[in-house]
Protein backbone atom coordinates (compact mmCIF):
# COMPACT_ATOMS: atom_id res chain seq x y z
CA UNK A 1 0.00 0.00 0.00
CA UNK A 2 1.09 3.34 -0.75
CA UNK A 3 0.65 6.56 1.40
CA UNK A 4 1.08 10.20 1.29
CA UNK A 5 3.20 10.62 4.89
CA UNK A 6 4.58 14.21 5.58
CA UNK A 7 4.27 15.62 1.79
CA UNK A 8 5.46 12.19 0.60
CA UNK A 9 3.60 9.21 -0.96
CA UNK A 10 6.27 6.34 0.19
CA UNK A 11 5.25 2.83 0.85
CA UNK A 12 3.35 2.44 4.30
CA UNK A 13 5.63 -0.03 6.09
CA UNK A 14 8.23 2.22 5.47
CA UNK A 15 6.55 5.34 6.37
CA UNK A 16 7.39 7.08 9.69
CA UNK A 17 6.48 10.01 11.49
CA UNK A 18 8.53 11.54 14.09
CA UNK A 19 8.08 10.30 18.24
CA UNK A 20 7.84 14.16 19.33
CA UNK A 21 4.81 14.45 17.25
CA UNK A 22 1.97 15.93 18.78
CA UNK A 23 -0.15 13.34 16.99
CA UNK A 24 1.55 10.78 19.15
CA UNK A 25 2.13 12.32 22.15
CA UNK A 26 -1.36 14.50 23.11
CA UNK A 27 -3.38 13.17 20.24
CA UNK A 28 -3.65 16.80 19.29
CA UNK A 29 -5.24 15.98 15.63
CA UNK A 30 -7.70 15.61 14.10
CA UNK A 31 -8.97 12.95 11.04
CA UNK A 32 -11.90 12.49 8.16
CA UNK A 33 -12.94 9.17 6.24
CA UNK A 34 -13.60 9.51 2.75
CA UNK A 35 -15.80 5.85 1.48
CA UNK A 36 -14.54 4.71 -2.39
CA UNK A 37 -17.53 2.95 -4.12
CA UNK A 38 -16.56 1.99 -7.75
CA UNK A 39 -13.70 4.37 -7.92
CA UNK A 40 -16.11 7.37 -6.53
CA UNK A 41 -15.06 9.64 -3.66
CA UNK A 42 -18.30 9.65 -1.66
CA UNK A 43 -19.44 12.93 -0.37
CA UNK A 44 -15.65 14.08 -0.45
CA UNK A 45 -16.69 17.60 -0.37
CA UNK A 46 -18.60 17.45 2.72
CA UNK A 47 -15.84 15.68 4.26
CA UNK A 48 -13.41 18.08 3.42
CA UNK A 49 -15.39 20.73 4.47
CA UNK A 50 -15.99 19.07 8.33
CA UNK A 51 -11.93 18.65 8.33
CA UNK A 52 -11.29 22.11 7.39
CA UNK A 53 -13.78 22.88 10.51
CA UNK A 54 -12.17 20.59 13.01
CA UNK A 55 -8.91 22.04 11.89
CA UNK A 56 -10.15 25.27 12.56
CA UNK A 57 -12.01 24.59 16.08
CA UNK A 58 -8.56 23.52 17.88
CA UNK A 59 -6.64 26.32 16.06
CA UNK A 60 -4.50 24.35 13.36
CA UNK A 61 -4.49 26.00 9.64
CA UNK A 62 -5.68 23.61 7.16
CA UNK A 63 -2.11 22.52 5.31
CA UNK A 64 -4.07 21.98 1.87
CA UNK A 65 -7.28 23.50 -0.13
CA UNK A 66 -10.10 21.65 -1.07
CA UNK A 67 -8.11 21.09 -4.49
CA UNK A 68 -5.15 19.80 -3.09
CA UNK A 69 -6.82 17.23 -0.80
CA UNK A 70 -8.77 15.93 -3.32
CA UNK A 71 -5.78 15.60 -5.59
CA UNK A 72 -3.41 13.75 -3.36
CA UNK A 73 -6.84 11.61 -2.67
CA UNK A 74 -7.15 10.99 -6.23
CA UNK A 75 -3.57 10.34 -6.58
CA UNK A 76 -3.59 7.65 -3.85
CA UNK A 77 -6.80 6.02 -5.53
CA UNK A 78 -4.83 5.49 -9.02
CA UNK A 79 -1.18 4.25 -7.26
CA UNK A 80 -3.59 1.66 -4.80
CA UNK A 81 -5.74 0.95 -7.41
CA UNK A 82 -8.61 1.56 -4.85
CA UNK A 83 -11.92 1.11 -6.53
CA UNK A 84 -13.47 0.72 -3.45
CA UNK A 85 -12.63 0.89 0.42
CA UNK A 86 -11.75 4.31 2.12
CA UNK A 87 -9.33 7.00 2.32
CA UNK A 88 -8.01 8.13 6.09
CA UNK A 89 -6.70 11.41 6.63
CA UNK A 90 -5.10 12.79 9.48
CA UNK A 91 -3.60 16.22 10.23
CA UNK A 92 -1.70 16.89 13.76
CA UNK A 93 -0.40 20.01 15.13
CA UNK A 94 2.88 19.09 14.38
CA UNK A 95 6.51 18.08 15.99
CA UNK A 96 7.88 19.77 19.00
CA UNK A 97 9.66 19.30 22.14
CA UNK A 98 6.65 17.85 24.70
CA UNK A 99 4.92 20.67 26.19
CA UNK A 100 1.03 21.11 26.83
CA UNK A 101 1.54 24.31 25.13
CA UNK A 102 2.06 24.83 21.95
CA UNK A 103 4.21 27.43 19.39
CA UNK A 104 1.98 29.31 16.34
CA UNK A 105 3.69 28.36 12.75
CA UNK A 106 4.12 24.49 13.91
CA UNK A 107 3.87 22.66 10.20
CA UNK A 108 1.25 20.02 10.42
CA UNK A 109 1.94 16.16 10.33
CA UNK A 110 -0.28 14.95 7.19
CA UNK A 111 -0.56 11.61 7.10
CA UNK A 112 -2.76 10.06 4.39
CA UNK A 113 -3.51 6.22 3.20
CA UNK A 114 -6.14 3.67 1.86
CA UNK A 115 -8.26 0.59 2.83
CA UNK A 116 -9.62 -2.02 1.00
CA UNK A 117 -13.66 -3.17 1.90
CA UNK A 118 -16.57 -3.48 -0.07
CA UNK A 119 -18.69 -0.96 1.57
CA UNK A 120 -21.33 -1.91 -0.14
CA UNK A 121 -21.49 -5.60 0.30
CA UNK A 122 -21.61 -5.85 3.96
CA UNK A 123 -24.07 -9.11 4.79
CA UNK A 124 -25.13 -7.35 7.76
CA UNK A 125 -27.39 -4.83 5.26
CA UNK A 126 -29.38 -7.86 4.20
CA UNK A 127 -29.15 -9.99 8.03
CA UNK A 128 -29.35 -6.83 9.86
CA UNK A 129 -26.70 -6.23 13.11
CA UNK A 130 -26.66 -6.25 16.64
CA UNK A 131 -25.60 -3.45 18.76
CA UNK A 132 -25.22 -3.26 22.38
CA UNK A 133 -25.45 0.00 24.93
CA UNK A 134 -22.43 1.89 26.84
CA UNK A 135 -21.89 4.90 28.38
CA UNK A 136 -20.82 7.51 26.43
CA UNK A 137 -17.09 7.80 28.44
CA UNK A 138 -15.92 10.93 25.64
CA UNK A 139 -15.33 14.48 25.88
CA UNK A 140 -17.55 17.62 25.87
CA UNK A 141 -16.59 18.59 21.98
CA UNK A 142 -17.62 15.56 20.31
CA UNK A 143 -18.62 17.51 17.17
CA UNK A 144 -14.62 17.94 16.61
CA UNK A 145 -13.71 14.84 15.11
CA UNK A 146 -10.64 14.21 17.37
CA UNK A 147 -7.97 11.40 16.83
CA UNK A 148 -8.38 11.03 20.70
CA UNK A 149 -10.35 8.41 20.67
CA UNK A 150 -9.86 6.16 23.67
CA UNK A 151 -13.68 6.18 24.63
CA UNK A 152 -14.42 4.72 21.16
CA UNK A 153 -10.84 1.79 21.41
CA UNK A 154 -13.13 0.73 24.53
CA UNK A 155 -16.64 0.94 23.29
CA UNK A 156 -15.35 -0.80 20.15
CA UNK A 157 -13.52 -3.84 22.35
CA UNK A 158 -16.93 -3.98 24.11
CA UNK A 159 -18.72 -5.01 20.89
CA UNK A 160 -15.70 -7.38 20.26
CA UNK A 161 -16.66 -8.99 23.80
CA UNK A 162 -20.28 -9.12 23.17
CA UNK A 163 -20.01 -10.48 19.45
CA UNK A 164 -22.25 -7.32 17.71
CA UNK A 165 -21.73 -4.90 15.27
CA UNK A 166 -21.64 -1.70 17.19
CA UNK A 167 -22.33 -0.08 20.53
CA UNK A 168 -24.67 2.83 20.92
CA UNK A 169 -23.49 5.46 23.22
CA UNK A 170 -25.92 6.65 26.48
CA UNK A 171 -25.55 9.89 27.86
CA UNK A 172 -27.86 9.31 31.06
CA UNK A 173 -31.21 7.92 29.62
CA UNK A 174 -30.23 9.26 25.74
CA UNK A 175 -28.92 7.87 23.26
CA UNK A 176 -26.17 10.45 21.62
CA UNK A 177 -24.44 8.39 18.63
CA UNK A 178 -23.07 5.14 17.97
CA UNK A 179 -18.74 4.64 18.86
CA UNK A 180 -18.53 4.84 14.98
CA UNK A 181 -21.83 6.17 13.65
CA UNK A 182 -24.59 8.35 13.80
CA UNK A 183 -28.03 6.54 15.60
CA UNK A 184 -31.74 6.59 13.55
CA UNK A 185 -35.05 5.20 14.29
CA UNK A 186 -38.23 5.59 12.50
CA UNK A 187 -41.36 6.20 15.29
CA UNK A 188 -44.62 4.15 15.14
CA UNK A 189 -46.07 7.50 13.35
CA UNK A 190 -43.36 6.77 10.50
CA UNK A 191 -41.09 9.67 11.67
CA UNK A 192 -37.57 9.43 11.13
CA UNK A 193 -35.80 10.46 14.12
CA UNK A 194 -32.16 11.54 15.52
CA UNK A 195 -30.41 13.64 17.33
CA UNK A 196 -30.19 17.11 16.96
CA UNK A 197 -26.57 18.60 16.29
CA UNK A 198 -24.69 20.22 18.65
CA UNK A 199 -21.10 19.69 20.31
CA UNK A 200 -22.33 16.34 21.94
CA UNK A 201 -22.23 14.52 19.02
CA UNK A 202 -20.55 14.41 15.21
CA UNK A 203 -22.19 16.45 13.01
CA UNK A 204 -21.93 12.72 10.31
CA UNK A 205 -21.63 13.25 6.71
CA UNK A 206 -23.63 10.26 5.81
CA UNK A 207 -26.22 11.61 8.42
CA UNK A 208 -26.54 14.71 6.49
CA UNK A 209 -27.28 12.55 2.75
CA UNK A 210 -29.45 10.29 4.21
CA UNK A 211 -31.44 13.60 5.47
CA UNK A 212 -31.28 14.65 2.60
CA UNK A 213 -32.82 11.34 0.62
CA UNK A 214 -35.42 11.14 3.61
CA UNK A 215 -36.86 14.47 2.54
CA UNK A 216 -37.02 13.79 -0.98
CA UNK A 217 -38.73 10.74 -0.50
CA UNK A 218 -41.31 12.84 1.43
CA UNK A 219 -40.65 11.15 5.07
CA UNK A 220 -41.37 13.53 7.97
CA UNK A 221 -37.36 14.21 9.90
CA UNK A 222 -37.43 15.18 13.38
CA UNK A 223 -34.06 16.17 14.86
CA UNK A 224 -33.81 15.59 18.57
CA UNK A 225 -32.55 13.44 21.66
CA UNK A 226 -33.81 10.28 21.89
CA UNK A 227 -34.01 7.24 24.56
CA UNK A 228 -33.32 3.54 24.73
CA UNK A 229 -37.20 3.46 25.21
CA UNK A 230 -37.44 4.78 22.33
CA UNK A 231 -35.78 2.41 20.37
CA UNK A 232 -37.34 -0.37 21.76
CA UNK A 233 -41.04 1.34 20.54
CA UNK A 234 -39.63 1.92 16.96
CA UNK A 235 -40.52 0.43 14.30
CA UNK A 236 -36.78 0.62 12.29
CA UNK A 237 -33.36 0.98 13.82
CA UNK A 238 -30.33 1.41 11.91
CA UNK A 239 -27.17 3.89 11.98
CA UNK A 240 -24.97 5.76 9.32
CA UNK A 241 -21.21 6.28 8.75
CA UNK A 242 -18.79 6.49 5.56
CA UNK A 243 -17.32 3.13 6.17
CA UNK A 244 -20.91 0.95 6.52
CA UNK A 245 -23.44 3.76 4.57
CA UNK A 246 -25.76 2.11 6.72
CA UNK A 247 -26.58 -1.02 8.60
CA UNK A 248 -30.31 -2.03 9.71
CA UNK A 249 -30.25 -3.08 13.30
CA UNK A 250 -32.45 -5.91 14.61
CA UNK A 251 -31.02 -6.11 18.63
CA UNK A 252 -29.84 -4.48 21.10
CA UNK A 253 -28.44 -5.42 24.16
CA UNK A 254 -30.43 -8.40 23.26
CA UNK A 255 -33.81 -7.65 23.44
CA UNK A 256 -35.20 -7.81 19.37
CA UNK A 257 -36.00 -4.29 17.52
CA UNK A 258 -37.30 -2.78 14.65
CA UNK A 259 -39.45 -5.83 14.24
CA UNK A 260 -36.95 -7.92 14.12
CA UNK A 261 -35.78 -7.92 10.13
CA UNK A 262 -34.17 -4.76 8.41
CA UNK A 263 -37.35 -2.09 7.16
CA UNK A 264 -38.46 -0.75 4.34
CA UNK A 265 -37.65 2.72 5.54
CA UNK A 266 -33.87 1.66 6.37
CA UNK A 267 -34.28 0.15 2.02
CA UNK A 268 -35.03 2.50 0.46
CA UNK A 269 -32.71 4.86 1.89
CA UNK A 270 -30.43 2.63 1.21
CA UNK A 271 -30.99 1.86 -2.34
CA UNK A 272 -30.95 5.24 -3.01
CA UNK A 273 -27.95 6.81 -1.40
CA UNK A 274 -26.17 3.92 -3.86
CA UNK A 275 -27.80 4.89 -6.98
CA UNK A 276 -26.69 9.02 -6.13
CA UNK A 277 -23.14 7.34 -5.49
CA UNK A 278 -23.04 5.42 -9.15
CA UNK A 279 -24.57 8.95 -10.70
CA UNK A 280 -20.99 10.49 -9.77
CA UNK A 281 -18.19 10.56 -11.84
CA UNK A 282 -15.84 7.77 -11.81
CA UNK A 283 -11.97 8.52 -11.07
N1 LIG B 1 -20.25 9.53 14.96
C1 LIG B 1 -19.02 9.12 15.28
C2 LIG B 1 -18.57 9.20 16.70
C3 LIG B 1 -18.13 8.64 14.28
O1 LIG B 1 -16.89 8.24 14.59
C4 LIG B 1 -18.60 8.55 12.94
C5 LIG B 1 -17.74 7.97 11.86
N2 LIG B 1 -16.64 8.75 11.58
C6 LIG B 1 -19.91 8.99 12.66
C7 LIG B 1 -20.71 9.47 13.69
C8 LIG B 1 -20.45 8.97 11.25
O2 LIG B 1 -19.93 10.04 10.52
P1 LIG B 1 -19.78 9.95 8.93
O3 LIG B 1 -21.14 9.65 8.39
O4 LIG B 1 -19.29 11.29 8.56
O5 LIG B 1 -18.79 8.86 8.66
Amino acid sequence: RIGFVMGKFVPLREAVIPVMDRGFLFGDGVYEVTAVIEGRLVDNDHHLRRLDRSLAEIGIANPFSIEKWTGVETELMRRNELRNGLIYIQVSRGVAERAFQYKDGLEPTVVMFPQFNRVQSNPVIKTGGRIITVPDLRWARRDIKSTSLLAQVMAKHAVKQAGVNEAWMLDGDEITEGASSTAFIVSASNELITRNLSQDILPGITRRTIIEIAKRHGLTIVERPFSKADVLCATEVFYTSASTIAVPVIEMDGVSVGGGAPGPVFRSLYDAYLQDVMQLPAI
